[in-house]
């Protein structure tokens, strides 16, 4: 007998609240039960550590709501987690690079050339035309 009961997703009240086993098992259900990430593996409840992922983290404005929730073997969590930190850091980096770049220009000044025996005369003539006036 096919289930027909159509539940309402999953939201949660506040970022801190978990999902319940039955949203858990509906995100089983929905992956197949393969490891979100992608690498194809399939998670055995019993074998496997897994970890309920938020698809964008919270603190990157994702919501706690079954839509943005996911379920991935826990060493694979680990580097989706660590991905995120290097793209953040790299995010807050290019953001301190343009801040810098606002008070001074990235391009390093090579100066004025400096005065070749030919230019120096030509200018110490101009000079002493000037100071004739
Ligand atoms: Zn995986």
């Amino acid at each position: 007998m096919a289930r027909t009961a159509k539940l309402k997703p999953w939201v949660g009240r506040t970022d801190e609240s978990m999902p319940g086993i039955h949203v858990l098992l509906r995100l089983y259900a929905k992956q197949n039960g393969l490891c979100a990430c992608g690498c194809g593996r399939t998670m055995n409840f019993e074998r496997d550590k897994i970890d309920c992922d938020h698809i964008v983290p919270l603190r990157d404005g994702g919501e706690n709501v079954e839509a943005n929730l996911q379920l991935l073997l826990q060493e694979h969590h680990k580097v989706k987690t660590v991905a995120e930190n290097v793209a953040r850091g790299k995010e807050r980096q290019h953001k301190a690079k343009a801040f810098t770049a606002l008070r001074k220009p990235s391009f390093q000044s090579r100066g004025f050339p400096k005065p070749t025996e030919k230019y120096s005369a030509a200018r110490g003539a101009m000079r002493t035309l000037g100071d004739e006036r």
